[in-house]
Parts: C-alpha cells; structure tokens; sequence
C-alpha cells in the first residue's frame, strides 16, 4: 500500500493555486442546486447570504473565501440554507480537503514526514490527533457513512480512514481528489455536522 502512496501526490494537491478555482467552482454548482430547491421549511425563495471564513492550511486562496449560504425571504420563516460544500467542513478552521489529506497521509507516512508536513501547514500534534480519532470514531458511526459504505467493494479498511478512501479514489489525480471532496460534501452542511461533532 504504502508504495502507492508516496509523499508527493498530497503535497503536489495542496500547493496547487489552481485547486481553489475547482473547489470553488463546484461550490457554486452545489449552492445552485441549493436556490433552486427554495426554502425547506415553506415556499420561499432563497436569497444569498454568504458568510465570510477563511480556512487554515489553504494559503493559496483568495483572502477572503466565502461559505456560500442563503437565508429564506419570507417574514417570519427566514430561515439559513448552507449547501454541502468542497472547501469547508463543518465548522473546522481548516479546509476540508486538507483534513482529508492530511489525517490520511498520517497512516501511510514515517511520523517524522508527518511532522514536517504538520508544522509546514501549522497544524499541532493534538489537532492531528483529534482528526485522526474523528475518523475513526465519530465518521464510521455516522449514518452518512453507514449508508455508502457498503458501495465499496471490497470493502474500505475502517482502520486506515481516510487513507483507504483516498486510495480507493486514486486521488493522486486532482480530478479524482475532487471527487472524493464531492462524496464527502454531504457531511458539510450545518445539519449533517450535528452528529459529527462531540
Ligand atoms: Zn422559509
């Protein structure tokens, strides 16, 4: 496993300044979706009411990246819409691509690499840890997870999480990388994150 791996395909991923236009991009299409759909809660339209957040480890991104949102036009309703999104999870400060790469390079690299990548991105030893510990404990028991796991054949080392979904995506390709943030967008939106956090 680990020759396929390598070093280079998550640092090559985030150091790429076109990666952000993607990622965005996509963010777009999914908050599109979102307007289109109206309100959830009654028949009112969806206005914009985006949010500014600037995520850790994503360096390369505009100064300030906003979280496409919407809040609903009618008196009395006017309720937020956060559509799934590619660039942020949850309400993590780091991006959710870099959560992805990072906690899944934890498993495939020497510890002394994963030292060098963390200080290279700023992130502590203790934030590493609590993604790591989110993936394995909180992530596999979500119902998101329990509901596409079984597409995998064979089936992903829960273990090795991320690093198995990594690997099954072959995200070594960046258009690969953008499909595995797509499958994990779901999770994104204020609501699914409820049962993602302790
Ligand atoms: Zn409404």
């Amino acid at each position: 496993m680990k020759t396929r791996i390598g070093e280079s395909w998550c640092q090559n991923h985030l150091a790429n300044p076109k990666l952000y236009p993607f990622l965005e991009q996509i963010d777009l299409d999914l908050a599109e979706i979102e307007r289109a759909n109206g309100c959830r809660y009654c028949s009112g339209e969806l206005h914009r009411a985006n949010y500014r957040r600037k995520p850790r480890g994503a360096e390369s991104w505009p100064e300030e990246p906003k979280r496409c949102s919407f809040c609903c036009d009618q008196e009395g309703c006017r309720r937020r819409h956060t559509p799934p999104s590619v660039r942020f999870m949850g309400r993590r400060v780091y991006a959710g691509f870099v959560v992805v790469l990072v906690s899944a390079m934890s498993h495939g690299l020497k510890p002394k690499r994963v030292a060098e990548l963390r200080k290279t991105l700023g992130i502590d030893r203790r934030t590493l840890e609590r993604w790591r510990q989110w993936w394995l404990a909180l992530f596999i028991e979500s119902s998101f997870w329990r509901e596409v796991r079984a597409r995998f054949m064979p089936p992903l080392c829960q273990k090795t999480l991320p690093l198995s979904l990594c690997l099954s995506f072959e995200v070594q390709r960046r258009d690969r990388l953008l499909d595995l943030v797509k499958f994990l967008a779901p999770i994104t939106t204020p609501t699914a994150w409820k049962e993602l956090v302790m």
